[in-house]
């Protein structure tokens, strides 16, 4: 699949007519500087389409971007942001559970960022605890696969797998344009 055309929506806290449209949406979600915003970019071919959850004044909103005319790139605020207060942080979280749960949102996949190098968080796995018990499809993305040496990759990509079975694992890399492909499979398959 080709990304011939990407441009951003709109930016999200609660309802909205755009929720209403019956595109499908592929939803990012990840732990703040899991490095999303540039996974994001890395399958968009798009050097700061998604903004990094370092950027000053990064809203804390659910960005949805529209892709080929066709569908969306959602990307949720990243969770865990140490500083966001701690009524931010549940703000955020709720806001995250309704987007996915309660909205109506036509939510296809949920893309699960986690860092490979550090394996899956606590915050990680509540997350995948959540999409698990509200039967909503996901697929997990090992970013920063690059950090890991590559002479015990194929190894430590295959226990992380087990870790996050029966969900598919994507070893990725957004520095390295290591995924890319299998990423985009996933989705082309989903369309
Ligand atoms: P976000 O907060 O989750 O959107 O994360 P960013 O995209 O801003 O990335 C956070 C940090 O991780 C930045 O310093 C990035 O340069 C770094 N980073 C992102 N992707 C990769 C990767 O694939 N490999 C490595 N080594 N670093 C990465």
């Amino acid at each position: 699949m080709k990304i011939e055309k990407v441009e951003f929506a709109r930016g999200i806290r609660g309802t909205d007519p755009i929720l209403n449209d019956t595109k499908k949406h592929f939803v990012f979600a990840g732990r703040s500087n899991v490095g999303k915003s540039s996974v994001i970019n890395a399958l968009l071919s798009r050097k700061d389409m998604a903004r990094s959850s370092a950027t000053p004044g990064k809203t804390l909103e659910i960005n949805l971007f529209l892709v080929n005319d066709k569908f969306y790139f959602s990307d949720l605020p990243g969770y865990g942001f140490a500083k966001v207060s701690n009524k931010d942080k549940e703000q955020l979280v709720k806001m995250i559970l309704w987007y996915l749960l309660e909205s109506g949102a036509p939510i296809e996949l949920v893309f699960v960022i986690v860092d490979a190098s550090v394996g899956p968080t606590e915050r990680d796995m509540e997350m995948i605890r959540a999409l698990i018990d509200s039967n909503t499809p996901y697929v997990v993305i090992g970013n920063k696969i690059d950090k890991v040496n590559k002479s015990g990759r194929a190894h430590y990509e295959k226990e992380l797998a087990k870790k996050f079975a029966p969900a598919v694992f994507i070893p990725f890399s957004a520095e390295k344009k290591i995924g890319i492909p299998d990423v985009l499979r996933v989705l082309e398959e989903k369309l």
